[in-house]
């Protein structure tokens, strides 16, 4: 059992991420004054906060800490010891210097460097994206669990048989929120689980009313995430084109037939071309295709061969996410690819991420989340000038996104720096019935006024 003492600071949160970098899961013992992790091997170590230190005591333990498991396991990060979700912050602060990030953070120069092209890309995104209101709207219902899901997989199958009341809801919520929304937003996105498990016809009179709420224009960055090819028909994808969306995402996944199969996907990759070739023939600007790497069954060599073939239909933006693992995900964190070699998932990254840029594709956003192998990330890359501003919207700090549909969580960014948070009910049944007092909520959390449309 390994314990790390906190001394002279209380960042547990940190001291967590970087022990489960090296170990996997721990826990916090306040009581103690200490982290502890079950994994590994027994030995006591002291985190002390070190106030001549050039960075903030947050920051230097966290380094310390990284330095001494380094040295103890021979491991090093890619991303050293930065733990945090947003790598792009601290090279924001760090003026896009790559090798500050080296220097200071152990950041590995690949890493640093990406982290650097991104941030000013975001910033820029990020800086257009403030300048309106954004709107997302939640369908978190999927015909069938991914294995890997770890979002809200259980409830998404759960519900199947309310999605036409589903559908009826958030129209209310929308129509309710309609006659307080004065400006054309500059982004919608309709997002999940799966909107495209709507059948045809309610696909049609959700976009419909999501156009009108929202009053749609030109300039307006309308992104539906059609994701998995199974529920993808040609009626839905007219219904898309016709009511405004220019942009949609059609995600693979993988290219491996096998893998679909093993991963619980009801399509093959020769449905993903299929679908990707009616959606360009339907005229969409924009299509978005995700690839995850780090799934079992997957060499290094697999997910490049998937990137290839992805690559080669040619869309504007692909998105390479590394497989993590929640509690309610079907997979175990040891069906991550290679956890006992450790590197594979890091070479496949590297790999997809050499051949994306070769092909013209830039980085333009950026984040992680918890339980990655190595701490690994998720990065958006477009060809130049087709990004997708709510994908930075959704992250950034200085973005009001308002969301509609269960579980919908808004954010409204004040000119001061500050931003709050306002959720909808998550309960499939229970926003079915009160869409309209979510409306009700967020016309005054926004604090929206009728706008005499
Ligand atoms: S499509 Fe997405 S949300 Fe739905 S089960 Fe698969 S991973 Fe989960």
């Amino acid at each position: 059992m390994i314990k790390v003492i906190l001394q002279g600071h209380d960042n547990y949160y940190g001291i967590v991420d970087v022990v489960r970098l090296f170990y996997g899961p721990c826990r916090e013992d306040r009581e103690n004054g200490c982290v502890v992790c079950d994994n590994g091997p027994d030995m006591t170590l002291i985190s002390a906060a070190d106030t001549s230190s050039e960075l903030p005591v947050n920051r230097q333990v966290k380094r310390d800490l990284y330095v001494r498991l380094s040295e103890i396991t021979g491991i090093t990060a890619p991303w050293g010891c930065l733990t945090g979700i947003r790598p792009t912050v601290v090279a924001c602060e760090e003026n896009f210097d790559y090798r500050a990030l080296m220097d200071k953070y152990f950041v590995r120069e690949d890493k640093a460097r990406l982290a650097c092209t991104c941030a000013q890309l975001e910033q820029q995104i990020a800086r257009k994206a403030s300048q309106k209101l954004n709107v997302y709207a939640g369908v978190p219902f999927c015909p069938g669990r991914c294995a890997y899901c770890s979002f809200i997989a259980q409830d998404v199958m759960k519900h199947l048989d309310r999605l036409h009341d589903y559908a009826k809801a958030l129209i209310l919520e929308m129509n309710t929120l309609a006659p307080y929304i004065d400006e054309t937003p500059g982004t919608l996105y309709m997002g999940g689980g799966t909107p495209t498990v709507f059948d045809e016809s309610d696909m049609s009179a959700v976009l419909g009313a999501m156009r009108e709420a929202f009053r749609t224009g030109e300039q307006t960055e309308f992104t539906v995430e059609a994701g998995r090819p199974d529920t993808i028909t040609e009626g839905k994808l007219r219904a898309m084109r016709d009511n405004g969306a220019g942009r949609i995402c059609i995600n693979p996944q993988t290219m491996r037939d096998e893998t679909l199969r093993k991963i619980n996907r009801a399509h093959t990759a020769a449905d993903v071309i299929r679908t990707y070739e009616m959606s360009r023939k339907m005229g969409f600007e924009v299509i978005n295709m995700d690839l995850i790497a780090g799934l079992k069954y997957e060499t290094a060599d697999d997910f490049l061969e998937s990137v290839k073939k992805v690559a080669e239909l040619d869309p504007e933006n692909i998105t390479i996410h590394t497989l993590y693992k929640k509690r309610r995900a079907g997979m175990s964190r040891d069906d991550v690819l290679n956890t006992d070699g450790r590197g594979d998932v890091d070479k496949a990254v590297r790999e997809a991420y050499e051949y994306l840029f070769n092909k013209g594709y830039v980085p333009y956003y950026m984040y992680r989340q918890k339980d990655t192998e190595l701490g690994l990330e998720n990065t958006g890359f477009c060809k130049p000038g087709t990004h997708n501003v709510y994908n930075v919207a959704m992250m950034s700090y200085d973005s009001s996104v308002l969301s509609v549909g269960a579980g919908a969580m808004s954010k409204r960014a004040f000119p001061d720096g500050r931003y709050e948070r306002c959720p909808n009910v998550k309960d499939v049944s229970l926003y079915i019935n009160e869409a309209e007092q979510c409306a009700r909520k967020k016309i005054s959390f926004f604090d929206l006024r009728r706008s005499g449309r």
